[in-house]
């Protein structure tokens, strides 16, 4: 359809055949259902007592998770303002890690509420900018609240990691996991003027579908998902001295049919002799350095795996730039990409390397190595989709330990700090004139959506169960919330449940930001497709 607006009785096109506009009250309305909807589908997966999904892509790969990201990621959205939605739960996993379901499901609730005053003819950006200050307040109040911890005391560090896996499959073996996450986060953290610096990438995860989740280990040192090239190499070397080199061992093919005119067969054996001198040139440059280990990035001819074998270096090939870096960071060896350029000085060390069966695999183990930094966590479990599930939750929980370590304050889980926030908002919104207090008490009912949830998901009564929260923290405990395991309002402190301030802090402004952008949209133009 194409749009036609009149000026002075002219009719002026505008867009093109085909685009469709929805307007006004009818944009918001749509775009608000769709955002709703989003947060609908995630609605059951929160908290402890949360349901999975099992979403299945184009291809018919099954991925089992109740992790709001990743369920929003598999899920192909169309609706523009649904999209939004889905970046948020996104942005959250980027920036904490953890709460993306918590995120989405807030911003459903405030669309909603928002859409109520909008029927009450509040204009949306008198609803937006109540919300952008009840949000401001809720992180002031929550900042209040928060306690302040010591960033490296382990004990805290793995509770927050274990409330983080109670909502996930992984929660029978979270305490065994919870201690091999908080020693991987410690070993890679870094000491800067004013705090520590985490960068989760230095922590490699490799992961083997087998055994069970009991079997997950961490290993001090590098793992790589290799064999050793030849079965002639030695398959343990202790005292290692390692050489890393980025480039292949083997003679370059021409990228372009090249010809060859031989006439006797005394050209041909100079042209292969010339091969093997070239290839044994590099082999001897790596036994000159003095080193016992290879590690190499790309290819090693079968020639040259001959030679290392014969000279008793233990070879690994074709490993991934992102190891070559963990490994170079680990050993103290320098990437070198020219078999001319490798000394001695080069040489990074480990006390031991060796190859070891994981399954039905092989896998090379680089331990005891000279940066203390360098950590593996192994993860196993039943099947592909449990280790899959078992990556996504570590992965989690990593990222709140290093919260925590980089923004050492925390406070309840359980829906907590959202009650007491909650009630606190309503309290100010008194103080509030005109029509933004409607808003802040909207913000306030919108956060209470969080506990109302997870007294959902568990069985509970919503209503009586909030009514039991609220009425405990008045009493002047704020540390009052959901356990969800008991079904009970009790002590977060007794039931050892505790999130990052900075996860809580990210839910509230992203949820807000994504409701504050759908609820200032009037017109939705969408072009039409071009043919062809
Ligand atoms: P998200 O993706 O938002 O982290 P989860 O499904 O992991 O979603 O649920 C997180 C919520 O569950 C948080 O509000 C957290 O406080 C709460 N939670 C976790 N463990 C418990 C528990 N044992 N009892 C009550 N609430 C819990």
């Amino acid at each position: 359809m194409s749009i036609q607006s009149s000026s002075g009785g002219i009719p002026v096109v505008i867009l093109k055949d085909g685009a469709q506009q929805t307007k006004g009250r009818d944009a918001q309305k749509n775009n608000i259902a769709a955002a709703k909807l989003i947060a609908e589908i995630v609605h059951s997966s929160l908290g402890p007592r949360g349901m999975d999904k099992m979403l299945v892509d184009s291809l018919g790969d099954v991925t089992i998770t109740n992790d709001g990201a990743t369920i929003l990621k598999e899920i192909d959205v169309q609706h523009p303002a649904a999209k939004m939605l889905v970046e948020i739960s996104k942005a959250t996993d980027n920036e904490v890690g953890d709460g993306t379901t918590s995120a989405v499901v807030l911003a459903g609730a405030l669309l909603e509420n928002a859409e109520s005053l909008i029927l009450q003819d509040v204009h949306p950006t008198i609803v937006v900018d109540g919300y952008r200050k009840a949000a401001q307040k809720a992180v002031e109040l929550l900042e209040k609240i928060a306690d302040k911890v010591s960033a490296t005391d382990k004990d805290v560090l793995e509770r927050i990691a274990r409330t983080s896996m109670q909502t996930k499959l992984v929660r029978r073996d979270s305490a065994n996991l919870a201690d091999m996450i908080v020693k991987s986060v410690i070993a890679v953290a870094e000491k800067k003027e004013d705090g520590y610096l985490v960068d989760i990438d230095d922590i490699k995860v490799e992961k083997k579908a087998g055994g069970s989740i009991k079997d997950c280990a961490i290993i001090k040192g590098i793992v790589l998902d290799k064999e050793i090239v030849h079965s002639g190499m030695p398959k343990k070397i202790d005292n290692a001295k390692i050489a890393l080199v980025n480039n292949a061992l083997e003679i370059d093919k021409t990228e372009f049919d090249a010809k060859i005119n031989i006439t006797n067969p005394q050209q041909m054996k100079s042209f292969l002799d010339e091969e093997q001198r070239m290839i044994k040139n590099m082999v001897d440059k790596v036994i000159a350095s003095g080193a016992n280990v290879l590690f190499c990035q790309k290819g090693i001819d079968d020639m040259a795996q001959h030679y290392l074998a014969k000279a008793g270096i233990l070879t690994v090939r074709r490993i991934k730039e992102s190891d070559m870096t963990k490994l170079a960071k680990a050993t103290g060896a320098r990437l070198i990409s020219n078999f001319d350029d490798l000394f001695e000085k080069d040489l990074g060390s480990a006390q031991l390397v060796e190859e070891r069966k994981v399954e039905t695999d092989k896998w090379v183990f680089v331990e005891g190595c000279k940066h203390p930094k360098a950590v593996t966590l192994l993860l196993r479990g039943g099947s592909q989709r449990v280790v899959d599930e078992v990556e996504r939750s570590v992965h989690d929980a990593l990222m709140v330990v290093k919260d925590v370590m980089e923004k050492p304050f925390i406070v309840a889980g359980g829906g907590a700090p959202e009650t007491y926030a909650a009630t606190k908002l309503r309290e100010w919104a008194k103080t509030l004139e005109g029509r933004e207090q409607l808003a802040v008490e909207k913000f306030a009912d919108s956060l209470e959506v969080i506990p109302i949830t997870l007294a959902e998901n568990a069985g509970m009564d919503p209503i009586d169960t909030l009514a039991s929260l609220r009425s405990k923290q008045l009493k002047g405990n704020k540390w009052t919330g959901i356990d969800v395991m008991k079904a009970q309002v009790a002590s977060m402190h007794a039931s050892d449940i505790f999130e990052p301030l900075s996860v809580k802090i990210q839910i509230i402004t992203c949820a807000t930001e994504a409701a504050s952008m759908i609820l200032r949209i009037d017109d939705v133009i969408a072009t039409a497709k071009s043919a062809g």
